[in-house]
């Protein structure tokens, strides 16, 4: 009896939720120094899980608020840093989760951490983009894949949708990667860390619109910006016709008729929003 392992707290991981939980000491202790906690700030952990990288945020002495959608891991971290006054639980979903309000407790910019539930990593790095203007810095770990289509340079094949809204907002540098037997249940996938810092030079920005055009830009990654502009609907599309299409805009805006979306700078992503914008008014 005595040699028998004990029963973890939570017995099993929900595979729906992203559960793939950090056991190797080194890598939690590297991730942890990466988001470099310090008395002072105001962290914000996405899915605290049960507990790796939350128990070394909290020693810093920074201000600790965790957000948890599974209650029973919930429960668990509650009681274990009961005594924590740094440290808050708030239950629920990240995606419905206003920046704001947890930002404005404090009155402060939200520094980042996260293991990220991975089959939602895009709609929150989407959210994070949108939100930007509360963080001041962002610590997470990715999918190897989503890490190396976030920084791929323009020109480069794995460029997508993604890729481009990041670039618009963050400074980005991948830090370093985490091999499948960092965790427990081992994923099928390779991990990466990487560093997102918000680019706050333009708070007008028009977010939304920009996420329409690009978007409307890959819709299909093969063809060229031109085609995709060109059967493009809703607001993109409207404005496309009143430039009298897609080559005129492209045209108009500096940027190689046959370019594929992949291919433009952020620059020139930024110069074609304007032209689109301006030929509204
Ligand atoms: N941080 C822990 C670690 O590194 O071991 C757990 C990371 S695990 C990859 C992702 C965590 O996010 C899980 O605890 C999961 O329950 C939680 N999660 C999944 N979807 C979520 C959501 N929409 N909002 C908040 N937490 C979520």
């Amino acid at each position: 009896m005595g040699n028998e392992p004990q029963e973890p707290r939570v017995p099993f991981s929900k595979r729906s939720l992203g559960q793939n939980f950090l056991t190797d000491r080194n890598y939690i202790e590297k991730i942890v120094s990466a988001v470099d906690p310090r008395a002072g700030d105001h962290i914000l952990e996405i899915g605290p899980g049960r507990g790796a990288l939350t128990e070394g945020l909290v020693a810093s002495g920074a201000k600790v608020t965790a957000i948890e959608l599974d209650d029973h891991l919930a429960d668990a971290l509650e009681e274990r840093f009961l005594h924590d006054s740094n440290f808050e639980m708030l239950r629920g979903d990240i995606l419905e989760t206003d920046l704001q309000q947890i930002s404005r407790a404090e009155n402060g910019k939200l520094k980042l951490a996260a293991n990220l539930p991975y089959n939602i990593s895009t709609p929150i790095l989407r959210k994070l983009f949108k939100q930007r203007h509360l963080l001041s810095e962002v610590t997470v770990m990715l999918q190897k894949e989503v890490a190396e289509r976030l920084a791929a340079a323009p020109g480069d094949s794995k460029r997508g949708f993604l890729t481009v809204l990041i670039a618009r907002g963050f400074g980005i540098r991948r830090l370093f990667e985490v091999p499948p037997n960092a965790f427990r249940p081992v994923p099928r996938v390779d991990s990466a860390v990487v560093r997102l810092v918000p680019i706050l030079s333009d708070p007008d920005f028009p977010d939304g619109k920009f996420e329409m055009l690009v978007s409307a830009a890959f819709r299909q990654k093969r063809k060229t910006l031109k085609n995709n502009l060109d059967v493009s609907d809703g607001w993109v599309g409207e404005q496309v016709s009143l430039f009298g299409g897609a080559a005129e805009l492209l045209g108009g805006s500096g940027i190689e008729a046959l370019a594929r979306a992949e291919a433009l700078e952020t620059a020139e992503w930024t110069r074609l929003l304007t032209n689109l914008i301006d030929r509204h008014k």
